[in-house]
């Protein structure tokens, strides 16, 4: 009799071979292997006919194999398995497998069969073909697991299938009460239906208890931290009001209502004991310097020091320039700390004597000595890891035996909903309300047969001295053909620029800039693009247009339906950064409701969080691109569009928190997850 921590290589048909395979996944012990769920689910009595093929699809075709044989290709060397496919109306198909042999004895004369494939077209034979399908013998449902190298879902299932009797095994840490209220079937239950669903009701009901666990325990984690963060002790920092309304009087411009609600948030939090824990949010542009720099000159009124962390050695040395700026009528000393200025002479004393230090991640590099800090502001929090976030916060209770105030920034605007699932531990302050004074992009899905429009435009605007960005669409690695990512990017944005430069726009001056470029070479394209000698410049995604360029007014997007909506609204703030009246043109190469629904959006749209709500509105349950950006935790199951889900999970969270120290297996198993979250 197995128990749940067997360890996997005691199981039937799972050899040393296997076990390491398996042990790459992660998957140890009979319990591992329970809780690899799979990534969806196919229906076997789905079934269409020959007669009714098209290619590109991926179908499931009842019927039996009629002639089967396997042969050594001349040139890769590689096994081709050739059938043909009989359906019931006596309709044959072709059929091929590439390096499984033993296919042509095991198929042979087996009776009636189910294939699932994708249809493809032999240009050679001129006839449709199915390629590589999987095989089963009887109708139902089938689990397909995340593909590995050399382990098939069928293996998978065969593994499994004797585990089913000891799933009652599985202890279901979830109250009852939760579980009566929320209509969930108990965890033994979900795990057996998970792998072997009797029908799609069951697997549904499987599914909704085994979503509801991951974002339960996350909200539960999460608040649980919030909990323990509140406990610990922080400089009281009581509210300079004169001297904050001097800095907002300085200022060259009013601050938005946002800034205003977003500040005072900052400081009041700031008044309190405990720690402050706060992600500032705002699209590029919204403001988020200045609210930072009134918590930095409040702290700087209590005595404590500021360290603000930022990303690259330009924005830090940016920040400098414009915070020392702003904060200078207050008397402040402010250091610049990067590794070009980490090693010079006299650092460790500016350290010591700076009220405020701006710098990069040489600021968290060992041997840092700081004052006393009071607050620490992560920049572009996203694009550190948790422990170059937590660092200094670390650092700080070490050596002065006090945690500080901790403020993070971002640009990713996050629906609301989902900030609860992703950001459960910290209060947010949002900024959805840019500057005044901005302009309007204008953005136009470009409809196929206008593309030559599009271009006059573009020719009058490079006419009247205006410049233009082009981006090439990324190529998507697909499941079946694994061709090489940058190389296809590049004959993308390479072909489109013979295009334009030859055919389109030969009088213009057409320039080039992608990811395989040497890093001087790319330089030199943006350079020359910043200094107003290309017109047009072609790129790629890959390729980091983070400069400012004001007199780009144009930016023309190819394939607009590969990226996700958060990057093209990024993309079109590339342009409209100057006193020009700027354009967006989304071209789609796809054209279908779907498609044109989200393009739509990103004309209707000129904010990132209303984008970022309707971006996850459209997206179907599951898909998750563009979701990792928001630092989302690894989720099996859940779906992060599931907003009822995530709202029900947080509250339940919410309910058993109060009364936690009456729930010690949920303890445990909260302090097991993964941790991986902000505050660690
Ligand atoms: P981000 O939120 O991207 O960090 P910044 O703080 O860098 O944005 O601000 C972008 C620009 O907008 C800066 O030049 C800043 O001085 C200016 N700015 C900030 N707040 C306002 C405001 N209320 N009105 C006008 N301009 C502002
Ligand atoms: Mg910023």
């Amino acid at each position: 009799m197995f128990e749940l921590n067997t360890p996997i290589q005691y199981l039937k048909g799972v050899g040393p071979k296997m076990a390491q395979r398996l042990k790459i996944l992660g998957l140890e012990t009979v319990q591992d292997l329970l809780f690899y769920y799979p990534r969806k689910w196919i229906d076997f009595s789905q079934t269409v006919p020959v007669s009714q093929l098209r290619i590109e699809e991926i179908v499931i075709i009842k019927g039996r194999i009629v002639q089967i044989k396997t042969r050594r290709s001349p040139r890769k060397g590689i096994l081709i398995t050739e059938g043909i496919i009989e359906d019931e109306k006596d309709h044959q198909l072709p059929v091929v497998w590439f390096n499984q042999p033993y296919l042509a004895k095991s198929l042979k004369q087996q009776g009636t069969l189910l294939f699932r494939g994708k249809i493809d077209f032999d240009f050679a034979k001129k006839q449709k073909v199915m390629l590589s399908p999987i095989v089963e013998r009887q109708e139902g449902i089938f689990p397909i697991y995340p593909e590995t190298e050399g382990l098939t879902s069928k293996y998978l299932r065969r593994i499994l299938l004797p585990l089913l009797n000891i799933t009652s095994q599985i202890n279901d840490f979830l109250p009852n009460t939760i579980k009566e209220s929320e209509k969930l079937i108990d965890l033994p239950t979900a795990i057996g239906e998970i792998h072997f669903p009797q029908n799609f009701q069951n697997l549904q009901k499987a599914k909704e208890r085994l979503s509801f666990d991951e974002l339960f325990l996350i909200s539960l984690r999460m608040l649980v931290a919030r909990r323990e963060l509140q406990k610990e002790k922080a400089p009281k920092i009581l509210i300079p009001e004169e001297i904050l309304q001097k800095f907002v009087k300085n200022l060259p411009f009013k601050l938005t209502n946002c800034q205003k609600i977003a500040a005072w948030q900052i400081l009041k939090d700031m008044v309190k004991p405990s720690p402050m824990n706060r992600l500032l949010e705002g699209d590029v542009g919204s403001g988020k310097t200045v609210v930072g720099a009134m918590a930095v000159l409040s702290i700087f009124k209590a005595g404590y020091q500021s360290v603000w962390m930022a990303p690259t050695e330009i924005l830090a040395t940016q920040h400098f320039k414009n915070i020392s700026y702003l904060l200078k009528p207050f008397g402040l000393k402010v250091a610049l700390f990067t590794s070009a200025t980490s090693n010079k002479k006299g650092t460790a004393s500016l350290l010591l004597e700076s009220d405020l230090i701006i710098g990069t991640h040489a600021l968290i590099q060992s041997g840092v000595k700081f004052r006393k800090i009071g607050l620490v502001i992560i920049d572009e929090q996203h694009r550190f890891g948790v422990k170059q976030r937590t660092y200094l916060r670390q650092l700080s209770l070490s050596q002065h035996k006090i945690l500080p105030h901790f403020l993070s920034m971002t640009a990713t605007p996050i629906p609301r909903t989902l900030a609860l699932a992703v950001y459960g531990d910290l209060d947010i302050s949002i900024l959805d309300e840019m500057p005044a004074g901005r302009q309007k992009v204008i953005t136009r899905l470009v409809e196929p047969q206008n593309r030559q429009k599009a271009y006059d435009f573009i020719h009058n605007q490079v006419k009247s001295g205006r410049q233009v960005f082009v981006i090439c669409p990324l190529v998507e690695e697909k499941e079946e053909d694994r061709i090489n990512l940058f190389e296809a990017e590049r004959k993308a944005v390479t072909s489109e620029y013979k295009k334009l430069s030859e055919t389109v726009f030969p009088d213009l001056r057409v320039g080039i800039v992608h990811g395989r470029l040497k890093s001087k070479d790319k330089q030199e394209a943006m350079e020359q693009f910043s200094q107003g000698k290309i017109d047009i410049l072609v790129a790629t995604a890959v390729v980091e247009v983070g400069i400012d360029i004001p007199n780009a007014a144009v930016m023309m997007i190819e394939s607009a339906e590969r990226f996700g909506l958060a990057t093209l609204h990024q993309f079109r703030g590339r342009v409209g950064r100057g006193k020009h009246q700027s354009y967006c043109f989304l071209f789609a190469q796809i054209w279908n409701d779907k498609v044109q629904a989200r393009l739509k959006a990103v004309c209707q749209f000129d904010n990132g969080f209303q984008l970022a709500e309707k971006d996850l509105q459209l997206r179907g349950p599951g898909e998750l691109t563009g979701v990792k950006q928001w630092g989302v935790p690894d989720l099996k199951m859940a779906s992060l569009s599931d907003i009822i889900m995530i709202k029900k999970a947080r509250e339940a969270a919410e309910n058993i928190i109060v009364k936690i120290e009456n729930y010690p297996e949920l303890i445990a198993k909260i302090s097991n997850f993964q941790k991986e979250r902000h505050l660690e």
